[in-house]
């Protein structure tokens, strides 16, 4: 974009949860522009191997975008049951929609089939100018507005950033907000196989030795893998060939499912944490990894991202029918409490059960091991658990 704009809101970054809160301004008068380095990948036949285990309440704001219903249902899978194993080889812990009285734990959907809803429903908004292949070159920030200088020569100057733009954010460094990484020392490994035996909507976890494997389900006999695990460990099972793959994770899933093959190729994720002082400050806001990163062995990065979309939008829809200024601090702090303790919980349970099941002592084992058979004969208990994950 070699000309100038001038908007309300600019969105960097259009992920899964900068693309959300771009659809959850439009039509309340604010002008709105999104700038993205790259477009989404382009549908597949087969299966996507980022698959998210969405929340129902991320299915709700889906829906009130008019989101939900730009997915095809054939490939959707709703998890009615969860099962989660100790490395003990005995304990575990089960949680089913059908005792949480609700219809579904969560759904399945794949990674690139959201992003490319939303960016449908962006392309037909009138008031979302959306920018990509696009990246910010320097930020200069003012007491009435910042302007922002493209790579392609334009520039954009708006009443409030919002850096939506990942883990590595551009628009956080750019803005001096100190930021924590700390390497897991792990990597997350995906695929996804066919299972000789239906899974009848089960996701299942193990905490072994050598990490957490998790099994989402996907329509008919298939799941989707992700192995969070050491480097080496991760490197092994890149390199071992597809049948050696599918041997390797039927056992450590202990055949739950039967005999397994390889629909896609793995690939690695380097997993972290990442935590900041603060994710607002006067005229610019973070959302999602750029925010927080969480391990995903809850399966919550995608869930706490939309939740801050969610809320942001609220707040400046609120703003914009007083025709306030959106990048007023105090409003912007207001985000930043409305969403502290969601995102301290889940930090605190990842980093938790990660260290508690890192542990190889005797001591460590038996109070894991036996936790997880408490828990799972505490119904009620279980079944704030179930709530709390799902909202
Ligand atoms: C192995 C693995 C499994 C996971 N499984 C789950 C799961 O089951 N459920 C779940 O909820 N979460 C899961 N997560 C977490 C989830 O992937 C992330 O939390 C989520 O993708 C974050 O979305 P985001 O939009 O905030 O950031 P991102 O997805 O990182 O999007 C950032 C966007 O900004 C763009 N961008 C970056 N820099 C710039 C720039 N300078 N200018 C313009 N654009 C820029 C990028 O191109 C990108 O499109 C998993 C993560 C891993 C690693």
């Amino acid at each position: 974009m070699s000309k100038n704009l001038t908007c309300d809101v600019l969105v960097v970054g259009a992920g899964l949860t900068g693309a959300s809160l771009a659809c959850a301004l439009r039509n309340h008068g604010l002008r709105i522009a999104v700038i993205e380095a790259r477009p989404p990948v382009a549908a597949v036949a087969d299966w996507d191997a980022r698959v998210y285990a969405l929340s129902p309440s991320s299915q709700r704001f889906l829906d009130e975008l008019g989101v939900w219903e730009k997915l095809d249902p054939e490939r959707l899978e709703a998890v009615r049951d969860m099962r989660i194993f100790g490395d003990d080889g005995a304990a575990s812990l089960g949680f089913s929609a059908y005792q949480t009285a609700v219809d579904r734990l969560a759904t399945i959907v794949e990674s690139g089939a959201v992003q490319r809803a939303l960016w449908e429903a962006m392309r037909e908004a009138r008031d979302i100018e959306l920018i990509c292949p696009e990246t910010a070159r320097e930020f200069l920030w003012g007491r009435d507005a910042c302007e922002i200088h493209l790579e392609s020569g334009g520039m954009i100057r708006t009443k409030l950033v919002v850096g939506a733009d990942g883990m590595h954010s551009a628009v956080r460094m750019a803005a001096g907000m100190e930021a924590r990484i700390e390497p897991a020392g792990q990597k997350g490994v995906v695929a996804n196989f066919s299972c000789a035996s239906p899974h009848f909507g089960t996701a299942f976890q193990w905490f072994r030795e050598d990490g957490v494997l998790a099994w989402l389900p996907l329509p008919g006999r298939r799941f989707s893998m992700v192995w969070s695990t050491d480097e080496k460990h991760a490197t092994e099972l890149l390199q071992c060939g597809a049948d050696l793959l599918c041997e390797r994770v039927a056992l450590a899933g202990r055949g739950t499912l039967g005999e397994l093959s390889l629909l896609t190729a793995p690939a690695a994720f380097p997993l972290a944490w990442l935590s900041v002082r603060n994710r607002v400050r006067e005229r610019l806001a973070l959302i999602g990894d750029a925010g927080h990163v969480v391990h995903p062995l809850s399966g919550q990065g995608v869930n706490l991202g939309f939740g801050d979309a969610r809320e942001l939008a609220v707040l400046l829809r609120g703003a914009a029918e007083r025709r306030a200024d959106p990048g007023e601090l105090l409003r912007l702090r207001k985000f930043e409490r409305s969403r502290a303790e969601a995102i301290l919980a889940m930090r605190l349970a990842t980093k938790g059960l990660k260290e508690l099941f890192a542990d190889r002592s005797v001591a460590a084992a038996k109070m894991r091991n036996f936790g997880l058979n408490l828990i799972d004969r505490a119904t009620v208990i279980k079944s704030l658990l179930a709530r709390h994950a799902m909202d």
